[in-house]
């Protein structure tokens, strides 16, 4: 109660929620950490176009801090398991009783993307061009006409498998899918509906244009000469590409965006500027009280389903072994164990774009410097689909943040009969856990060059760390 206040002015400011600029509270000794934070991470973005590269590059900063493999070491303290080479789950043990209490960050690795079809690649007009499938929510139109890259594995009957990252060095060619010019695309493109201006078929890559001779009765001989170089490069046959895991993805660095660098720009940052967050988050908590785990995971972009995505047993079977390491083996004692923890689902939310603001609903949207974002439900429509957090999960969230001098505010995905999408946060709430969302706002999400603020990064960073040290 605020007893007798009578001027409107002291009374709004009591009674009223207000809206915060992140960069307003971040002080300026902390500016420097701020920056340097935000090399790294665009560091990470540069190496991590892949879920499989996100697990290798998360395991080489994990090691550095001092985590261990889970199947290399008896200890629980600081260890990771990889998942299939596609997901990750890390976690760093507590001081309350190991059985007792958990807090979860969960996170995803895939960002939508082109895979490369099973049998890509064939001559046409003298050119040899790749198939593609695409992967996840995307505006199709946004991948032409720009440097892409190729990145994935490679896996032989003999049992091996290489990596192949082809169009990030500066000395190496790029590929590209060419659009139509528009002095011809009039009618059959410029009058079509966005989604069908570029249909999938014609999503096909530009891979090569020099004939293998010069003998011009010989038949695909540009085909000829790829396929040639691939396998000087790579030892690989045009069999090899059905057990490949390849993917088309942007080329090219992470920038920073804004004369004034207030946004990083760049590509897959849904989901990998909250999984690079999570992760952070359990290597730099001091000396947590409860014990935390970390999954950063596949195939969300598709529905979560998938042996790495997170609608399988991962959580417990990593919960298994670590209880069994401590002789607490009974499949009970996890279940009792997940159904007390406590998750944050780490996923981004659409922010206001100020051209596009009709498709929010301005009073309850995630805005760009607004800080951390949370999202007490997900879903489409009458919140079909979705988890939805209680409210007295939402009110501790809401002390810790204010205690911790966290910026941050609640969202929806847009007008309720606009659209939406869904995340992880589901598939935990199966385990009976309290989960909710929070991550930081994107613009321009699922693009090729996604957009968020630093300002709301760090606020997420501080945050999610004030969630796994409490
Ligand atoms: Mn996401
Ligand atoms: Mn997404």
């Amino acid at each position: 109660m605020l007893g007798k206040k009578t001027d409107p002015e002291e009374l709004k400011k009591a009674l009223f929620w207000e809206r915060k600029n992140a960069w307003d509270y971040i002080p300026e000794s902390q500016m420097k950490r701020l920056e340097a934070y935000m090399k790294d991470y665009r560091s990470f973005l540069d190496y991590a176009k892949t879920e499989r590269e996100s697990v290798n590059t998360a395991i080489e900063i994990l090691e550095k801090a001092g985590f261990e493999d889970m199947r290399k070491t008896k200890d629980t303290k600081k260890i990771y398991y990889n998942h299939h080479g596609r997901a990750l789950a890390i976690f760093r043990q507590g001081k309350t009783p190991i059985q007792k209490d958990l807090k979860i960050l969960v996170a995803h690795l895939d960002s939508p993307r082109l895979d490369l079809k099973q049998y890509p690649l064939y001559e046409d007009e003298g050119m040899a061009m790749l198939k593609t499938h695409y992967y996840g929510g995307i505006k199709k139109y946004q991948w032409l006409s720009r440097p892409l890259a190729l990145h994935g594995v490679i896996a032989f009957p003999d049992g091996t498998v290489d990596s192949i990252v082809i169009g990030e060095d500066e000395n190496d060619p790029v590929f590209t899918i060419a659009d139509l010019l528009p002095h011809l695309a009039g009618k059959i493109q410029m009058t079509k509906k966005a989604n069908e201006f570029i249909p999938a078929e014609k999503l096909n890559i530009l891979f090569g244009g020099k004939p293998f001779n010069d003998d011009p009765k010989l038949e695909d001989r540009v085909k000829l000469n790829v396929l040639s170089l691939l396998n000087e490069a790579y030892g690989i046959t045009e069999d090899d590409f059905v057990s490949a895991d390849l993917e088309i993805v942007p080329a090219g660095k992470a920038r920073d965006v804004g004369l004034d660098r207030a946004f990083i720009g760049g590509y897959g940052q849904d989901d990998r500027v909250c999984s690079y967050a999570a992760m952070q988050a359990i290597i730099d908590t001091e000396d947590p009280e409860v014990s935390s785990l970390v999954l950063l995971l596949d195939k969300e972009e598709i529905g979560s389903e998938g042996a790495a995505g997170a609608n399988t047993w991962i959580t417990e079977l990593v919960l298994g072994y670590i209880l069994a390491r401590h002789g607490l083996d009974q499949s009970s004692v996890v279940r009792r164990l997940l159904a007390n923890a406590e998750c944050l689902s780490a996923d981004v939310n659409a922010g206001v774009h100020p051209d596009w603001k009709e498709v929010h609903e301005l009073r309850n949207a995630a805005y760009m410097n607004g800080g951390l974002i949370l999202s007490k439900f997900t879903g489409v429509r009458g919140k079909g689909g979705s988890n939805e957090a209680p409210a007295e999960f939402v009110a501790q969230l809401r002390n810790l943040f204010d205690q911790h001098d966290i910026i941050w505010h609640i969202a929806e995905l847009g007008k309720t009969d606009e659209g939406g999408g869904g995340t992880i946060a589901k598939f935990m709430s199966y385990y009976c856990m309290k989960v909710i969302d929070a991550g930081v706002p994107v613009l321009d999400m699922h693009s090729p060059f996604e957009i968020t603020s630093k300002a709301d990064i760090w606020m997420m960073h501080q945050g999610f760390c004030a969630f796994l040290d409490n």
